[in-house]
């Protein structure tokens, strides 16, 4: 490893503190004729090395660090923080088979994402670097978990920002379902329909945090994607579960999840936009015991917040509407832009506004197997939280 990058004075402290990330403008001088996804030495200002990452001119993350010491054999790094990563999986998911195995910068392989799925590994590659190394993944995938299928399932906005090509293939075995059992409930998983890598793993733990509030109730999964809230509703007793969702994709699959769970609760799956929904609720004066809400990110960038904001407010307000007293409104935003802060007093105003009085009983992030890195803000993204509605 000749190539070389020197940074700009004092621009070695994010680094130190425990970020990943160098930016373009910190650089000072490199080597020259670096490739991109090639790996290179990065030095301070006073030319004492830090250690090595991952170049990318293309990207205003020019150098995704890797190690504070010079990769001898990147093969052999890999591996190691891969069955670290799988360790901690284990310890936390000792029944699954199925869960994020590795969560990018969280598990100190910037720009991977590999999820387990069984036998079949999904991996979203969103740095040059990865993508320049991918077979040596392939191959622990194969060595260690003795993968069957490995697929990927990238999303677009990051590999142009890293100016990889939009694309997915199939690197081992083939593209096809696969059944998981996340502990309590059964999914069958479509790689080519669903959303992330086919599953939203980061709310599994609040799936099961929700079994607690939902016996004998009337209960509302509003975004329901596959199922996940409302199928755990039902497996815990809940004596209605109303599922929608305006993908009619996504409505087909949660039936069939239930289905497949050999659930007895009532339950309808309504293919509509929520906001008309709930407006319809409204109208009718229908109310639900609990109302769970988990609406794709509503601000994608920092401009859009505002905008965002008003969405939230309005969400939960129309959600607090329909909730009987005593009820409990389960509220989520995957927005990383908006704060835990701000989220909260969003809520807080939507019960305001309405002339409601809340309790806070519960706020938690992502599952464990999305570890969060303490000087990484970029890392933690979800916001989970439930109120009961006093009156
Ligand atoms: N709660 C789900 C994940 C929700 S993802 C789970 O536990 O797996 C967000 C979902 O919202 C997606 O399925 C998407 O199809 C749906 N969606 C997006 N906008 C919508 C809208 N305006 N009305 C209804 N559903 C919407």
């Amino acid at each position: 490893m000749d190539k070389f990058v020197i940074l700009k004075k004092n621009e070695d402290r994010r680094i130190k503190a425990g970020h990943q990330w160098i930016f373009s403008n910190e650089i000072f001088d490199s080597s020259g004729d670096i490739e991109n996804g090639e790996l290179v030495k990065t030095l301070d200002s006073k030319h004492a090395i830090l250690g090595c990452g991952f170049y990318n001119k293309n990207s205003l993350i020019a150098i995704r660090f890797l190690d504070s010491k010079v990769i001898e054999d990147l093969s052999v790094l890999f591996k190691s923080r891969i069955l670290y990563a799988y360790q901690l999986r284990k310890q936390l998911y000792p029944e699954r088979n199925s869960f994020r195995l590795l969560f990018s910068e969280s598990d100190f392989i910037p720009g991977l994402i590999i999820d387990k799925y069984n036998d079949t590994f999904v991996l979203q590659v969103h740095s040059a670097g990865i993508e320049k190394n991918l077979n040596l993944i392939v191959n622990i995938l194969q060595e260690e978990f003795n993968a069957q299928n490995i697929i990927t399932k990238n999303e677009a906005y990051f590999r142009t920002l890293e100016g990889l090509p939009v694309d997915d293939t199939i690197l081992l075995g083939e593209l096809k379902k696969e059944i998981i059992f996340d502990g309590a409930v059964s999914f069958e998983i479509n790689f080519t329909e669903g959303h992330k890598t086919g599953f939203y793993f980061d709310q599994n733990d609040n799936r099961f945090f929700i079994e607690k509030l939902v016996k004998e109730k009337t209960v509302l999964d509003a975004f329901c994607n596959s199922g996940g809230f409302g199928l755990h509703a039902a497996k815990a007793g809940a004596a209605k579960v109303v599922f929608v969702d305006s993908s009619s994709t996504e409505i087909e699959s949660a039936k069939h999840n239930f289905n497949l769970n050999k659930l007895e609760t009532e339950a309808e799956f309504i293919d509509a936009d929520v906001f008309d929904y709930l407006g319809e609720l409204i109208n009718q004066n229908k109310k639900f015991d609990v109302v769970m809400i988990d609406p794709p990110a509503f601000a994608k960038s920092k401009k859009s917040l505002p905008a965002a904001q008003k969405g939230y407010e309005k969400l939960n307000r129309m959600a607090l509407n329909i909730l009987n007293v005593g009820g409990y409104l389960i509220t989520s935003s995957c927005s990383y832009h908006l704060s835990s802060v701000e989220f909260i007093s969003i809520i807080n105003t939507a019960a305001a506004k309405n002339g409601k009085k809340i309790q806070q009983i519960y706020f938690n992030e992502t599952s464990l197997d999305h570890p969060r890195i303490p000087a990484m803000p970029e890392t933690s993204y979800l916001k989970f939280a439930v109120y009961r509605l006093i009156n």
